[in-house]
């Protein structure tokens, strides 16, 4: 006999995960071995989008796992499954072989990992086995916050004076630390039943979704794998302070361990968060959206931090801005578990289902490669092309800029990032989307359109972002550089703007208030 974790690809750590405290748990109670089990989908990846460089990082993390897992006799079985819809067939004939009686696992909140847990659900019990499903994802679990007529709230704020009311109120319980599993009571001698599954080997790379030597070798270095990783990520953000040599591709963790305690990155995050020329955020959303890292921890330590025994998520403090935004996180994915519309392809506000958008390869194109014209949206464009990542400002800006400027599909810029995002998200990435076309909860009100110049300026004061990631712009300094005169921009073999930003501006206007007709 057997109890089965089932570890899915957002919860990949053995530190602070409720369904593997659990089960842990629970082997220890029944004197029965703990299985890990880890199914891959490759047609799941590809149906959801997902970036090889996400499925990169996932492995990548899955081996630090084994490694971990190994350390306490617990064995992983990684397995590779086609075609989708027999995963939970798959799953089930698994637990049979593992002669499992109790499987669990972590709640996945999108339309369609919920219906193969309903199915998993229903064939596992045929089977006399016993599925426990736990939240674990987020910092409240969603359905728990609600308006006053017991409705999802699509209103970031109220939502968020809520969390922050409820969080304070249990505290323990929602940020409560659950164990690494047991390795002495749980553990299975190598020599047993299920011993030798230790030794499934783990799969380097998936059919098509294998990275470039070159890409792989830049993810390895900017995106090491690993929960002490993710905690050391952490621990710097509190404590060290920003510098813009962290804007290229480099090691996050190479250089740079200057403490200062007053200047540190969170303490100054209030003010500096939208400055996209310096490495002023965590840069922990990857080990977020694969759970490398719990948003519990994350948490607990802002609190050790401030030495306060209360979440602060004041809008002045670094700390609490900061907080918000793991508030923020909670709130898309409590959207998509309540709205499951917007997991499907639907704007969240119906009214806006039928705009009529423009069908321009060629602008499509030219924003996918960083090459608009524009300099701040080639520059952020192009650092998501590197990088598998981008600073949230230019996320804004850039998605702005597609389905205002150039007037195309949110949903075509949605596929775009969530292909080639590391920490690509369902829930963070259509909630960013909808609310840069103008179509989500909460979103920028159809009218008021960035304008990509006055945000460059804003959000990289001295030019170093763009001179990072557009080279043919690096001798320009001030308005130039922003947006370079046409003359300037033919000598350096820049493109020239795609669009005219005030021309478009107007259409999209228009467009929005007879969406369909005009
Ligand atoms: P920090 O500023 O340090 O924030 C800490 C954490 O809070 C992040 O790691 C993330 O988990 C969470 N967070 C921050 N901002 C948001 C937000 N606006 N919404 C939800 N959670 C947030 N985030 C993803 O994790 N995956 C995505 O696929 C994703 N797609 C986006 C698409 C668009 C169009 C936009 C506008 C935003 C998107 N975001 C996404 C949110 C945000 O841009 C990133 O989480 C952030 O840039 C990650 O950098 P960081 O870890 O340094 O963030």
């Amino acid at each position: 006999k057997s109890i089965v974790y089932w570890m899915r690809m957002g919860d990949l750590r053995i530190v602070d995960n409720r369904a593997l405290a659990a089960a842990s748990k629970q082997a220890v109670q029944d004197k029965i071995p703990l299985i890990v089990l880890f199914l891959l989908s490759p047609q799941d990846c590809l149906a959801h989008d997902m970036s090889k460089q996400r499925i990169d990082f996932v492995l990548r993390n899955l081996s630090e796992i084994k490694e971990s897992l190994g350390g306490l006799n617990i064995p992983l079985f990684t397995v590779s499954h086609t075609p989708r819809h027999t995963v939970p067939l798959k799953v089930v004939s698994l637990l049979e072989s593992f002669q499992c009686t109790r499987l669990f696992a972590n709640i996945e909140y999108e339309v369609d990992e919920l219906r193969r847990d309903l199915k998993v659900l229903a064939l596992s019990k045929e089977k006399g086995v016993r599925p426990h499903y736990f939240h674990d994802r987020c910092i409240i679990e969603p359905g728990l916050i609600k308006t006053k007529d017991g409705r999802a709230h699509a209103v970031y704020s109220p939502y968020q004076k809520k969390w922050i009311a409820m969080l304070n109120e249990s505290i323990d319980t929602y940020l409560e630390e659950s164990p690494i599993p047991d390795a002495n009571s749980s553990s299975i001698r190598q020599d047993s039943t299920f011993g030798p599954l230790c030794n499934t080997p783990l799969p380097h790379s998936v059919e098509g979704f294998e990275l470039d030597p070159a890409d792989r070798e830049t993810m390895v270095k900017v995106w090491p794998a690993g929960s002490a990783v993710a905690q050391e990520i952490l621990s710097r953000f509190l404590k060290t302070k920003a510098r813009s040599s962290q804007l290229g591709t480099t090691d996050p963790l190479a250089d740079g361990a200057e403490i200062s305690n007053k200047k540190s990155r969170i303490l100054m995050y209030a003010e500096k968060r939208d400055s996209g020329n310096q490495d002023t955020t965590s840069r922990l959303s990857p080990y977020l959206a694969a759970g490398v890292i719990s948003p519990r921890e994350c948490i607990r330590a802002t609190m050790s931090l401030a030495g306060l025994k209360k979440v602060d998520a004041g809008r002045t403090t670094g700390i609490g801005r900061w907080v918000q935004e793991l508030a923020w996180r909670d709130f898309y994915t409590n959207v998509l578990a309540n709205f499951p519309r917007v997991s499907m392809g639907r704007p969240y506000q119906e009214k806006l289902a039928n705009v009529r958008w423009e069908v321009n390869e060629e602008h499509l194109a030219a924003w996918k490669q960083g090459k608009t014209g524009i300099p701040i949206v080639d520059a952020a464009m192009r650092q998501l092309n590197t990088m598998g990542w981008m600073h949230n400002r230019m996320r804004m800006i850039v998605a702005m800029f597609l389905t205002k400027d150039l007037l195309l599909d949110w949903h075509l810029g949605e596929q775009y990032f969530m292909e080639q995002l590391i920490d690509g998200d369902l829930a963070s990435n259509n909630g960013g989307w909808q609310w840069s076309a103008s179509t989500g909860v909460d979103p920028a009100p159809y009218f008021r359109i960035f304008n990509p110049y006055t945000q460059s300026a804003k959000a990289d004061p001295t030019g170093d972002y763009i001179r990072t990631y557009v080279p043919e712009l690096k001798n320009l300094r001030g308005p130039e550089l922003h947006n370079p005169p046409m003359k300037v921009a033919d000598k350096l073999g820049y493109p020239r703007p795609i669009v005219v930003h005030a021309e478009v501006r107007e259409r999209a206007i228009r467009r929005y208030q007879n969406p369909g007709q005009e």
